[in-house]
């Protein structure tokens, strides 16, 4: 299990729960729209066949959410998908009817771009970028093609044809800027919480996860093992730090082998690791530590070369904090390294 920073599963559920409140939303604004329109006779074609359906899309995506009939990204597309093309298609309408070369693009100036921050906030940036551009010169071509055809726009429609499509193109430069920005806020979140020699949980990330697991905690229910390599430096006097360092990363391998999907496994110091097991009392975490402790010590990690782990063990009481838990499993390991290492203690 590749440790990652940033749990996919409440990611996903995170962005489930904004597709639940933002499409019953749309649906409503697009429907009090058409209706306003409707009232005002200031309904376009377009507008009175495509908004209904927006509405409907909208109402549909979200039941087919609720239900989990179809995936997020599968709703963040037809919902994407389905502006893009009523923009497009008003486009067309105000070409062809002229109007976009009589009074310019009036609201559709407004509505047209929304399309490009959506796509970068939904798609992976270069995907993103791809539609966007595209979607940018379809819509230059539909301009285009209408005074290739002999529209003759008068003065204010040519401002604000020119603004129009100067704007989305800035709209676009920032958005690409923007979202660079943020695949190095991925990378550098990612290397902030990660240890690079064994691709673990590192210290931070540890601390983070355990202080968020003892939130939540019903005491007796978590256990903390703190592991440490017996005589850890004779290996590196030995055989030299790059071989200590690939029996780091086996040894953080056959733990991380033995572990259940909710555990969490951190490299907490040098040659020191903590595992974090939820739903894990006292007796089961010292099975746990057992086992652990047989995957290292059972056969040679590197070569020929053994090592053994001793153990601390502690789990979680009412009043306990990330440090006085901790606290009590090194004291559990401390106590194992005096009585002659390759062993698991649990705490007093
Ligand atoms: P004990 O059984 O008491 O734990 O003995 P020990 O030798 O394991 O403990 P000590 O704390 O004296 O030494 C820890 C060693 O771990 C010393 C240090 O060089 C080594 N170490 C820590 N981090 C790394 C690392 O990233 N790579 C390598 N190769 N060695 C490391
Ligand atoms: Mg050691
Ligand atoms: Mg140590």
């Amino acid at each position: 299990m590749a440790f990652s920073p940033v749990d996919p599963a409440a990611f996903e559920a995170s962005r489930r729960r904004t597709g639940l409140l933002l499409l019953p939303l749309a649906a409503m604004a697009i429907a009090g729209a058409w209706l306003l329109s409707y009232v005002n006779h200031s309904l376009n074609p377009v507008d009175r066949w495509f908004l209904p359906l927006l509405s409907l899309e909208a109402v549909g995506l979200t039941v087919l959410l609720y239900f989990r009939r179809l995936g997020v990204r599968e709703v963040e597309a037809s919902a994407l998908g389905g502006l893009g093309l009523y923009q497009l298609l008003m486009l067309l309408y105000l070409v062809v009817s002229g109007e976009v070369y009589r009074d310019g693009f009036g609201a559709t100036s407004l509505w047209y771009p929304l399309i490009f921050p959506l796509a970068f906030l939904v798609l992976p940036r270069e995907q993103a970028l791809r539609l966007s551009v595209a979607y940018y010169l379809l819509g230059l071509v539909i301009g285009l093609a209408g005074m290739a055809l002999g529209a003759v726009p008068t003065l204010k429609a040519l401002n604000s044809f020119v603004q129009f499509y100067v704007v989305c193109v800035a709209y676009l430069v920032l958005l690409d800027i923007y979202a660079r920005v943020r695949e190095q806020y991925f990378v550098m979140r990612h290397m902030a919480h990660t240890d690079p020699l064994t691709g673990l949980a590192n210290r931070r990330a540890g601390r983070e996860r355990l202080e968020h697991a003892l939130g939540r905690a019903q005491p007796g229910r978590v256990a903390v093992l703190l592991a440490d390599l017996d005589h850890f430096k004779e290996v590196n006097d030995r055989y030299g730090h790059p071989v200590g360092d690939q029996v780091l990363r086996e040894v953080a391998f056959r733990l991380d082998q033995e572990l259940r999907e909710g555990d969490l496994l951190v490299r907490w110091g040098g040659e020191e690791f903590l595992i974090l097991a939820q739903g894990t009392d006292l007796e089961q975490a010292q099975h746990l530590a057992q086992r652990l402790g047989r995957a290292v010590q059972d056969e040679p990690v590197v070569g020929t070369i053994g090592v053994s782990l001793s153990f601390g063990v502690a789990v979680f009481r009412p009043g306990d904090s990330a440090e006085t838990l901790v606290e009590r499993a090194d004291r559990a390991l401390y106590r194992a390294k005096h009585l002659g290492r390759r062993r698991v203690e649990l705490e007093a």
